[in-house]
């Protein structure tokens, strides 16, 4: 095949070579595994239950079809049941486990997979539809088979991994998550935008990313030779040799300018002039604090909680107990040895559903999200706030509240971290009773009346994600509107250097831990704008502290006030890539 190349958004740097891996829609919730000879006959009698669960179902549903339901309905039911009983999948599947060994999941979606690609070429535009059935049919086994998602495993050790490099339409940030625990090479995706929860979870895992690719995963086949160039937001596509041989020579160098920041990481954060700054970690899970204390940050300054509850489908019930959420925590905070840990409170829905709040609201962004969400149920947050509470009794811990915006969200918020408290004293448990409270300033909303905020928070930290999405009305999640999602845009950076400099007057610490924090092109703007407090990934912590370590603040401040002033995009734009060249 010619080499081809395809242009997206950038989320995460760095240079990938290696084999696609394409994850088809249905194959995202399969597990490809060999078995041995001897597990031949039960996997086949699982997928033969699992079939016939499946047939029990469909006839459920039948009987107890409403009268007056209309006629297509049972129809529908009859086709998806004789699709069920067709040799095609009742019995092609199981020919596929005992010739080729592949686990039963694998064995169906690959049978599936070959089916819907026949369809495809029929000329027939009904019977080209009934690919739709034969998905269906097949997702209500794999339901039954899988019961909850899981992911591929990398065929092969460590090495074979690192050369995988992910093809997906789309992936959840809880099956993103998922890969942490998965070395791949890098990944690639047809949507998603530079701030999703997706691109900050790929970022994290510090693996190159391009999302935004629109048909990327229609476009590319198995096992085809990819170069993603992370920082451009290039995929090529069957590369030359002599492209190949380029890139290899360039993430040869990467590789050693990165060894290089390495001796960074004992070194304090202080610009020329003196000034020292604080650089935190955000994370997603406790493992994640090796890495963070690794990098030298001085503290976790998000610890996104919500990871603990994605991907457990069911109801409320299934949701991790106080006691589970505080074994986390205090694995978080011990594993940080003194050093404080900045707990946020579940920050659930837009991008981040949770399956029983899921997607029924008209416009999940806008809707009972975070503590919204929590405050809607009560029980459900004061188990989190007594986890967190009960884990301050191992370490320092702070506890961070997202998406305020009014005054009587804070009162009701306090009003349940006391009770959360009073509940823990009543059961003489022991916690830190002056555990810092602080909000996230991340809508306009907040940020326009911080007044509200000074009084009764401890501290604030800056969500720049969603303060950028909800100042410029652009989905930080949506590929087509990416172009327009842009952190230099004035309202966005009045909204930031307000908050931060009425922090300064009254005291109050401010911290960023948008995903501005990390990125080392807008450091000394930051840094200008009066910034002390720093929250990223681990993996960008010594690329922004080089930064730091080159600034002068009385260089910056001065061209940072000039940019505040300015309006026009493009001359905000090149003054701000002055800064970074002075
Ligand atoms: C933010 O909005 O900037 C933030 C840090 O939180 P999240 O990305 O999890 O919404
Ligand atoms: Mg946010």
């Amino acid at each position: 095949m010619a080499s081809f190349t395809l242009h997206g958004i950038p989320v995460s740097r760095g240079i990938a070579i290696g084999r696609a891996h394409l994850l088809a829609p249905a194959a995202l919730d399969v597990r490809h595994y060999l078995i041995a000879d001897e597990q031949v006959e039960a996997e086949v009698e699982r997928l033969q239950q699992a079939i016939e669960t499946v047939h029990r179902e469909l006839q459920t549903i039948w009987r107890e079809l409403p009268k007056d339901a209309p006629a297509e309905l049972g129809a529908f039911i009859d086709v998806h049941a004789l699709i069920l009983s067709d040799p095609m999948i009742a019995e092609m599947p199981l020919d596929i486990i005992r010739t080729r060994y592949y686990n039963a999941e694998w064995a169906l979606v690959t049978q599936i997979d070959e089916l819907s690609a026949q369809f495809d070429e029929v000329e027939d535009a009904y019977l080209r539809e009934r690919k739709a059935d034969i998905q269906q049919v097949g997702e209500r086994v794999l339901k039954v088979l899988t019961g909850t998602a899981a992911l591929p495993e990398p065929d092969g050790g460590d090495d074979a991994a690192a050369r995988m490099i992910v093809v997906a339409h789309d992936i959840s940030p809880a099956d993103m998550l998922r890969f942490k625990e998965r070395a791949f090479g890098g990944f690639v995706t047809d949507l998603g935008g530079q701030n999703s929860h997706t691109a900050i979870v790929a970022r994290s895992l510090d693996i190159p990313a391009v999302v935004g690719m629109y048909k990327a995963s229609a476009l590319i086949e198995q096992d085809d030779w990819l170069i993603i160039d992370g920082d451009a937001g290039v995929l090529i596509v069957d590369p030359s040799p002599k492209v190949m041989e380029q890139y290899r020579e360039r993430h040869a160098r990467l590789m050693r300018e990165r060894k290089k920041l390495s001796r960074l990481k004992k070194m304090p954060a202080v610009t020329r002039d003196g000034t020292e700054i604080a650089l935190l970690a955000n994370i997603e899970l406790p493992d994640d604090c090796p890495a963070a204390m690794e990098a030298g940050a001085s503290g976790v300054g998000l610890f996104r909680s919500e990871y603990l509850f994605m991907g457990r489908t069911g109801s409320l019930s299934k949701l991790p107990s106080e006691d589970e959420q505080f074994e986390s925590y205090r694995k978080a905070v011990l594993a940080m040895k003194g050093r404080p840990v900045t707990i946020r409170t579940l920050d659930i829905g837009a991008d981040k559903p949770l399956d029983v709040a899921e997607q029924t609201a008209l416009n999940p962004a806008l809707g009972l999200r975070a503590i919204r969400f929590c405050l809607a149920e009560p029980q459900m947050f004061l188990e989190q706030l007594r986890a967190i509470l009960r884990a301050s009794a191992y370490g320092p811990v702070k506890l961070l509240v997202p998406m305020l915006a009014h005054g009587f969200e804070i009162d009701q918020t306090l009003a349940m971290i006391e009770q959360a408290k009073t509940q823990l004293r009543d059961a003489h448990v022991k916690f830190d009773p002056l555990v810092p409270v602080g909000a996230m300033i991340e809508i306009p909303a907040a940020a326009l009346t911080l007044p509200l905020f000074i009084k009764r928070m401890d501290f604030l930290s800056i969500g720049t994600n969603d303060l950028i999405q909800y100042t410029l009305a652009i989905d930080r999640a949506d590929h087509e509107v990416a172009h327009l999602y842009n952190p230099l845009h004035p309202a966005v950076l009045y909204l930031l250097s307000t908050t931060i400099s009425i922090g300064a007057k009254y005291g109050v610490p401010v911290s960023v831990c948008g995903e501005m924090a990390g990125d080392t092109k807008l450091t000394r703007l930051l840094l200008g704008m009066g910034l002390r407090e720093f929250s990223m990934h681990p993996a960008q912590l010594l690329s922004v502290k080089q930064e730091i370590l080159n600034s002068d603040l009385d260089a910056i401040v001065p061209q940072t006030k000039k940019i505040l002033r300015t309006l026009e995009h493009l001359a905000i734009a090149e003054a701000v890539e002055r800064l970074r060249a002075m």
